[in-house]
């Protein structure tokens, strides 16, 4: 399994237009919003997929 997950949309703004960051892996940056971001597998839910669409929160 890869660790590598590429973002298709920015978690702030929406916007697509996103690059690697050189802060290191998995990190992001947006173009529009000038937001940095890191991703972060955290593992595999236990319950299996739920389709809940709360959105979570950026922290
Ligand atoms: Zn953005």
């Amino acid at each position: 399994m890869s660790e590598r997950a590429a973002p298709f949309h920015c978690p702030y703004c929406g916007d697509e237009d996103l690059r690697p960051s050189e802060e290191g892996h998995g990190a992001w940056e947006c173009a529009a919003c000038n937001r940095a971001f890191r991703l972060k597998f955290l593992g595999l839910l236990a319950r299996g997929l739920d389709r809940s669409d709360t959105g979570g929160d950026p922290e």
